[in-house]
């Protein structure tokens, strides 16, 4: 391997199991925190009281993965926020009394997995190391100085801004509620399209985030009922669609259990399209993944070649009939077109993100699929259905 090459591979692959071995070691002694989560305990140990911002500015990450690592030790009763002034939607992160009990031992297993990672490479090695390391870290931060200002400056509601369905969709909303009472989700679900299309014209990025965080934003069934009807011309279900898609970019939806659904959206009906050309076909179909269909489906699902010949379907063969099977250059084709469009980017950003969450969530990346696909709380309607 070349130099150049191996410089960026051995960077990656030492950053990757520095990680790893970090983590490994916390879990050992006890401590289900990751080191990133480590990093904002460390900068609290440090100062004391930290807004989300500083402790950003802190550890070197943006405001979006802060709230997510602020998330997770709050969630394991390490830091707590609560309120900075008069301003509710402003936060200080505090440290809990746990967090400031079990301080000493992280610390001490950090500096010791640290002397594990440096163990029999001479001190001068070591000098030298941290000294190119350095230099390079300064070659590097023009650069990455001026992406950080990108993203700093690249606020929610500007990065809505962005997709042309929230600029389309978004006009100068009377509150009318005409698309809530024309909506047939409204009928079924905790949801109010009126209500969300107000919260996002206060342009207020913490509001933002909370609504792209939340279940509502899944309900919409995009039957573009409400376009019609409003008198602003305005069109909820194409903002709908931005913010899921912007849910999507920064894994926020997996903070909802109808956004976790994303993962088995993805696996079976985006999945059966680039392997069948059908978003939902008959040899993809697993009945004990879908509990509710009952004891007829899967007794069809058992004698499925027989059923399909009687009703007269052409399941899987070649030439014309239903359920035909879609030529390979078609597939090739629709893969094509997934790659072009971030189709594809999407996908591996949901298996991403959903994978993050398994593992902040302390269960294996099968149950938390096995959960989000046969898994449905009755939390998200307040009406008798
Ligand atoms: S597109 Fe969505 S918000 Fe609009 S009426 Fe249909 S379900 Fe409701
Ligand atoms: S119908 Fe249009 S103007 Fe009325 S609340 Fe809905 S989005 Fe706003």
């Amino acid at each position: 391997m070349i130099l150049s090459k191996q410089v960026g591979v051995y960077l990656n692959q030492g950053h990757c199991l520095f990680k790893q071995f970090i983590y490994n070691s916390f879990l050992e002694n006890g401590f289900d925190i990751t080191p990133e989560q480590f990093l904002v305990m460390d900068a609290l140990w440090d100062e004391g009281v930290l807004n989300q911002q500083q402790i950003a500015d802190n550890i070197q990450k943006d405001k979006n993965s802060v709230t997510k690592l602020i998330d997770g030790l709050e969630k394991r009763g390490l830091v707590v926020r609560i309120a900075a002034g008069t301003d509710r939607r402003s936060k200080n992160i505090l440290l809990t009394k746990q967090a400031e009990e079990i301080k000493a031992k992280v610390v001490e297993v950090a500096l010791h997995a640290v002397e594990q990672i440096c163990n029999d490479i001479p001190q001068k090695e070591i000098t030298r190391f941290v000294y190119v390391l350095d230099r390079m870290i300064k070659n590097m931060s023009t650069a990455v100085a001026t992406e950080k200002k990108v993203q700093t400056t690249d606020a929610l509601f500007d990065r809505l801004m962005e997709d042309y369905r929230f600029r389309e969709g978004l006009n100068a909303c009377i509150n009318c509620g005409t698309c809530t009472a024309i909506c047939p989700a409204a009928e079924f679900y905790k949801y109010d399209p009126r209500g969300l299309t107000s919260i996002i014209q206060s342009r207020d990025d913490e509001a933002i985030e909370d609504v792209l965080k939340s279940e509502a934003i899944w309900y919409c069934g995009e039957c573009m009922s409400c376009v019609s009807r409003c008198p602003r011309k305005n069109a909820p279900g194409l903002i709908i669609m931005a913010l899921r898609n912007l849910s999507q970019e920064l894994g926020y939806f997996t903070e909802s259990e109808k956004g976790r659904q994303q993962l088995a959206l993805k696996r079976t009906v985006g999945e059966n399209i680039l392997n069948y050309g059908y978003c939902i076909h008959p040899h993809a179909f697993d009945p004990a993944l879908h509990p509710e269909s009952g004891p007829i489906t899967k007794w069809v699902d058992e004698h499925l070649e027989d059923v399909h010949q009687r009703l007269g379907s052409n399941l899987n063969g070649e030439g014309p009939g239903v359920l035909r099977k879609i030529p390979q250059s078609a597939l090739d084709e629709l893969k094509a077109i997934f790659d072009a469009t971030g189709g594809t980017e999407r996908f591996e950003k949901i298996e991403y993100h959903s994978k993050q969450k398994a593992a902040e969530m302390g269960i294996s990346y099968e149950e938390y699929f096995h959960q989000t696909t046969v898994k449905n709380s009755k939390n998200h309607s307040d009406k008798t259905l």
